[in-house]
């Protein structure tokens, strides 16, 4: 291509500081240095992570940067050393990188690779490739979607099929492989099975739906917004509960509704008093308990005889799914239909409109929201 080898001139969408808008701004993007891909981001979905690090994130470290690691694109370059990946391919970022050398890579039981810049802001080297008015600027979880061109280290791309829809399979980059992964890997929900899933944003739902893949006999769906069970019913959810609706526990109504509380519950919401919740509402003896949401700022606590009873609490990173093995599959399960991804998009919007995004995704209304970045 054209832009091989040179700085490219693009549209993002740059977090100059926490609690404030993001700007649209002209940023110049590096080319792909040893083992790095430049990708042509065609789409991304904006996901309650973003959020997170914008709003409630600690300090000022991480900024500026660019969010979003939600997305799906092209290959423009790549850099030395590149052999699996060449110009065209339609590609996925992760934010949790596959080395495939580390001592968790090598491991079957973890997806958790130590090698890359998971969690961290800029390239693994470690440099960034985006400048924006003379200064560095960060990317967020190693991929920053929310750019019309972004470099990311070959570890955390996932190579696609040609015919894959970019503007829909870029959710499965983080939210809906976090959730439906959660049920079917970690928490390893059983045909005949009853579960409960406690948030029913994209993360829940997508939750619900590995329930159902697996073959639960009963899915409770938990949500404090009881406009989206009827969207939770289209993913297989039999039972429907408004913790607010209760003048007792939801973990006694569960438990009373079930004959002692639920073998599986997924935690979908980011709140350690739902996580205790959710233990709280399984089965002594075999309940299995799995955190999904996300929190860093505050501890959970629960009774030691929760545990001690025989149940297990576990937590899931990207759904257990080792991450570049995985992508490419769940874009062809997709694609035949074993798994829903069209559900989940309620809005769709451009860039430039990445504020009102964000905006709506603090309402109830938006499960999903596409931006499109370029064509
Ligand atoms: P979301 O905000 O769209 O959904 C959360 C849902 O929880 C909403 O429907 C809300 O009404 C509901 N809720 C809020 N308080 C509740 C309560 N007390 N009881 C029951 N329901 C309640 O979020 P999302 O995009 O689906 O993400 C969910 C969580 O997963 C977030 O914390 C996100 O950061 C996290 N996450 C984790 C991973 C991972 O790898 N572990 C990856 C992606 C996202
Ligand atoms: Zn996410």
């Amino acid at each position: 291509m054209a832009t091989a080898g040179k700085v490219i001139k693009c549209r993002a969408a740059v977090a100059w500081e926490p609690n404030a808008p993001l700007m649209m701004e002209e940023i110049e993007v590096a080319p792909p240095q040893e083992g790095e891909i430049r990708i042509k981001v065609v789409a991304t979905g904006v996901c309650h992570t973003d959020l997170y690090h914008l709003f409630e994130g600690k300090d000022k470290r991480g900024f500026p940067t660019v969010l979003g690691h939600e997305g799906a694109g092209v290959v423009e370059s790549v850099g030395p050393g590149v052999t699996d990946f060449k110009p065209g391919d339609k590609v996925i970022p992760l934010f949790l990188s596959q080395c495939g050398e580390c001592k968790f890579c090598k491991c079957p039981k973890t997806n958790m690779c130590d090698c890359s810049c998971n969690y961290h802001d800029i390239m693994s080297d470690p440099t960034t490739r985006f400048t924006c008015r003379g200064q560095p600027i960060l990317q967020f979880m190693g991929t920053s979607t929310f750019s019309e061109y972004t470099v990311i280290n070959q570890i955390a791309v996932a190579k696609i099929v040609d015919d894959a829809p970019l503007d829909r399979v870029c959710l499965l980059g983080c939210g809906i492989a976090t959730g439906y992964g959660a049920a079917v890997n970690t928490a390893g929900v059983t045909p005949g099975s009853v579960c409960a899933v406690f948030g029913l944003g994209a993360v829940g739902l997508a939750a619900v739906m590995g329930c159902k893949n697996a073959g639960a006999s009963h899915i409770f769906a938990v949500d404090i917004n009881e406009q989206i069970f009827e969207k939770a019913k289209i993913f297989g959810a039999t039972d429907f509960l408004n913790p607010k609706a209760y003048n007792k526990p939801i973990s006694e109504v569960l438990s009373e509704m079930t004959s002692g509380g639920v073998d599986f519950s997924l935690e979908c919401v980011g709140n350690t008093e739902v996580m205790r919740t959710a233990l709280e509402s399984c089965i002594k003896g075999w309940g299995v308990s799995v955190l999904v949401g996300w929190t860093d700022v505050k501890d959970f606590s629960a009774k030691p005889i929760q545990l001690i009873s025989g149940k297990t609490w576990k937590g899931s990173l990207f759904g257990g799914f080792k991450s570049k093995d995985s992508v490419p599959n769940l874009v062809c399960d997709y694609m035949t239909g074993k798994i829903k991804l069209d559900e989940f998009i309620t809005h769709k919007m451009s860039l430039e409109q990445v504020n009102d995004a964000i905006n709506l995704m603090k309402t109830g209304d938006c499960i999903r929201c596409i931006l499109n970045i370029s064509k």
